[in-house]
């Protein structure tokens, strides 16, 4: 195996297929952007002092002399193309991606340096509504994937942006008071992001800031306010979640509500998804002030979910619809013809024609391997082309039936119809 990302599976089809409903049920539209980025860009809107600029990120020079990096997470590249596309302007924007994100961190079950998201954002609405709609779209995905009951929702308030900036220096001085028993990494970070230091996995450095004044005391009424009403909304959709006090992500670019949705069921590597209300990043990048909320979700750890849980679904599978069997070069044309104009006929339909020749058991394995429905053979008549196709199931499911080339389509629609 790659230590960079694990080989995909099966499943990877299924969980993009079902995404991308699910988001577009709720009104998101797709959008892409690069996996390069100016490495400035992740500096101002994640953080200079984060793990993951810090450490984490894949940067270089290029031969022009700029510096880039491979984008570590979304929410920045997708914001910057978002804007600079003029889709924020003035507008409420629902947004979904997906795709590969790098950081170099240690390769471990559920921790790669290549993984993917699948993420969405949604800018122009301020209120605790949206929040919800966007935690409600996440249980909608767990409920279709048979997850429901195996993610745990957990919540903060971290309050707004001057908030923290308050709480920041109280518990900066409460952390330099028992420096001595801080690392070294903790100990840089009493001046620089002293918040940071709550996220630490340190046995030394947990000790410490299980002593330290709360985030909760230090928040403004808005920021209250703001977390009461989402919980509330939360309570009225029927979604269950707990509170923790010393969540606060590796981003520095939420403020207000952040969460996770968490399994016990991965080892260490139990966060399958992240997100909260980034209300300043769009200002920060030179837009307009736009609130914003969003979250990314971690498509390895659901699929290695999935498996461990065994909870893949017999469908997820690829299945072809109907597979070709090409015997004798002499039918190639006619057998590609039918491809074509079943495809056209039937744009859902999955249809394979077998390239490459072979015996007919060869074919017949390849259409095993493809899940096939249906096996049309086409073989030459004697001395023409083919008058008539064949028509089988692989698993018994009809009778065997020969028709003629012409009545094709509608004997295929016939067989594969639910009822037939
Ligand atoms: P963790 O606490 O596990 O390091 P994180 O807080 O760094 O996660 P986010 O930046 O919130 O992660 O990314 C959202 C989701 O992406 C995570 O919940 C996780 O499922 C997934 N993820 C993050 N880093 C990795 C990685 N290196 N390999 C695989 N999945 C990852
Ligand atoms: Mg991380």
């Amino acid at each position: 195996m790659n230590d960079i990302l694990p080989d995909s599976t099966a499943v990877w089809q299924h969980l993009e297929d079902t995404f991308r409903e699910i988001a577009g049920a709720y009104g998101y539209r797709e959008i892409r952007f690069p996996l390069l980025e100016q490495t400035q860009l992740f500096k101002r809107s994640i953080g200079e002092v984060t793990d993951i600029v810090e450490k984490e990120m894949y940067s270089f020079e290029d031969s022009g002399g700029d510096h880039i990096s491979l984008r570590p997470e979304g929410t920045a590249g997708c914001v910057r193309a978002a804007e600079q596309h003029g889709l924020l302007y003035n507008r409420q924007q629902r947004l979904w991606y997906q795709g590969p994100m790098f950081r170099r961190e240690r390769p471990q079950k559920g921790r790669y340096r290549q993984f993917h998201q699948f993420g969405l954002e949604a800018f122009g609405m301020a209120g605790p509504d949206i929040d919800v709609e966007i935690i409600e779209l996440s249980v909608a995905f767990w409920r279709r994937l048979g997850l429901a009951d195996c993610l745990t929702l957990e919540l903060n308030n971290i309050g707004s942006a001057e908030d923290r900036r308050r709480y920041g220096a109280i518990l900066g001085e409460y952390l330099a008071g028992r420096a001595e028993e801080l690392d070294p990494s903790a100990r840089n970070r009493i001046e620089t992001n002293p918040l940071r230091v709550l996220d630490s996995k340190h046995p030394g450095n947990r000790a410490v800031v299980e002593g330290a004044p709360a985030m909760a005391d230090c928040l403004s009424p808005e920021s209250v306010e703001h977390f009461e009403a989402l919980k509330d909304l939360l309570a009225a959709a029927g979604i269950g979640f707990t509170e923790n006090g010393s969540l606060v992500r590796g981003l520095d670019y939420y403020n207000y509500c952040v969460y996770e949705w968490t399994t016990d069921a991965l080892g260490a590597q139990g966060a399958v998804c992240g997100g909260g209300r980034y209300d300043g990043l769009v200002a920060q990048l030179g837009g307009r002030p736009t609130p914003a909320a969003g979250f990314a979700i971690g498509v390895e750890r659901l699929a290695l979910l999935l498996e461990t849980l065994e909870k893949i679904p017999a469908d997820a599978q690829f299945r072809a619809d109907i597979c070709i069997v090409v015997i004798g070069d002499g039918v190639t044309a006619e057998s590609q013809a039918l491809a074509r104009r079943l495809r056209e006929r039937y744009p859902d339909l999955r249809v394979v024609c077998q390239c490459g020749g072979g015996k007919y058991s060869q074919q017949v394995k390849r259409a095993f391997e493809l899940n096939a429905r249906l096996v049309a053979v086409m073989e030459r008549a004697e001395g023409g082309s083919p008058q008539q196709v064949k028509l089988r199931s692989l698993d018994d499911g009809f009778e065997p039936v020969t028709v003629p080339l012409e009545r094709c389509e509608e004997e295929v629609e016939r067989l594969l119809s639910p009822d037939s």
